[in-house]
């Protein structure tokens, strides 16, 4: 039993990170309430066991403080309708004010703080704001994944100055998930890497390689190692500092017996458009003034049995541009292999995540992770500091 199911809440006041970091509309109205909702069954256990909760966030990247269209004030409905009772809010996340308020809660009540990047001392992880943060709870839960590998105030330092500290049921189920590909995964275990860079997965695709058997490198950054191995992409994507780095990639694979699968072949467009002419060909040979912008028949099949038989699927990043209807077809279909097969499987990261969504396929894979850097970061085998602030 996890201690956020053990831990006797009656009477306490629950200071828990959250990250309510959504999407707002033009009206400032939460455009997708996810995150909102992931954090529900945390808020539940403490309201439920005779506890209160103050709940606090960042959302969206204030400058010099306080800014309207980053106020934590318009997510207050969409937290109401996600828990069925009334929220409070406090217009700081500090101060002599918001302690009062927080100790005037009564059990079964919720109080959200304004958003802590309006303090620059949050992200700084300044020791004196983190103490304000801890002097508002009894106990402190991070649920927070999606901020997990930053050090910040409300995130890492406030755990310090609480004598009881413990996950949330999001952030447990994210480092669950994680370990599960990281250090317990069953073989034949595929990871299928896509997205624009190269720079930005390279310690991903290091660290993963001693565990994996097969590796689907996907997206944009396929045509870094295409071209690195001496193939003509035309204008696709190129990161041309990297070419060494992926030759030196395909070198590690080769030797921990990983088998690599890179594009046959490509679906290229004259620009980076819907509304232009597109066509198949191989993607070694992509003639000039033309782009890959998603693999090809012949690539998706090559798939096909190599996620047939795995046990272990790991998926970061889409295989082509599926935000335009043109260039989805290999996202979508190794999507739609993923959600056919038996195996564990972990989608993660902005992108892909939105990619699931999108094909309808978000509840037929094992898990959806919250994270995108953290995610990376925990992929790349990092210790993350928010979850070293309670594991120790
Ligand atoms: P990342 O944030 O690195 O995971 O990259 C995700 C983005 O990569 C998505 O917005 C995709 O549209 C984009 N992407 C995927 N494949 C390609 C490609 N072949 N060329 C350019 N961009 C791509």
């Amino acid at each position: 039993m996890s201690q956020i199911d053990s831990f006797d809440f009656s009477g306490k006041r629950a200071l828990i990170r959250v990250d309510f970091n959504v999407p707002l509309n033009d009206a400032l109205e939460v455009r997708d309430d996810t995150r909102i909702v992931r954090a529900v069954p945390t808020i539940q256990r403490v309201l439920n066991a005779g506890g209160s909760v103050i709940l606090m966030s960042h959302l969206g990247r204030p400058k010099d403080g306080p800014e309207d269209k980053f106020s934590l004030r318009h997510v207050v409905s969409a937290l109401e309708a996600a828990i069925g009772r009334s929220v409070q809010f406090a217009s700081d996340c500090v101060g002599d004010d918001t302690l009062a308020q927080a100790k005037a809660l009564k059990p079964g009540e919720v109080l959200l703080l304004e958003n802590l990047r309006f303090h620059g001392a949050e992200k700084k992880g300044d020791e004196g704001f983190a103490q304000q943060l801890a002097a508002l709870g009894d106990v402190y839960i991070n649920d927070a994944f999606g901020t997990a590998h930053r050090a910040h105030a409300s995130t890492t330092v406030v755990a310090k100055f609480m004598p009881t500290k413990m996950f949330g049921y999001l952030m447990e189920a994210e480092v669950k998930n994680g370990q599960k590909v990281l250090d317990h995964a069953e073989h034949p275990y595929t990871a299928i890497i896509g997205g624009a860079k190269v720079s930005s997965k390279i310690e991903v695709i290091t660290n993963l390689l001693p565990k994996v058997d097969n590796l689907i490198i996907g997206g944009g950054m396929a045509y870094t190692f295409i071209k690195a191995q001496g193939g003509s992409i035309g204008t696709s994507l190129v990161e041309n500092d990297y070419l060494d780095t992926a030759l030196e990639i395909l070198a590690a694979a080769e030797k921990q017996n990983v088998q690599v699968l890179l594009p046959e072949d490509s679906v290229v467009a004259t620009a980076f458009s819907n509304d232009v002419d597109t066509k198949v060909v191989d993607s070694n040979a992509i003639e000039a003034g033309w782009m890959g912008l998603d693999v090809g028949p012949k690539a998706i099949e090559a798939y096909r049995s190599v996620i047939a038989s795995s046990k272990t699927i790991l998926w970061n990043g889409p295989l082509g541009v599926f935000e335009m209807s043109n260039f989805e077809a290999g996202t979508r279909a190794l999507g739609d292999m993923i959600a056919a097969s038996d195996a564990y499987s972990l989608v993660g990261g902005g992108d892909s995540v939105a990619a699931v969504k999108k094909f309808g396929i978000a509840d037929k894979v094992s898990y959806v992770s919250t994270g995108g850097g953290a995610l990376l970061e925990l992929l790349e085998g990092k210790t993350l500091p928010g979850v070293h602030a309670i594991q120790g």
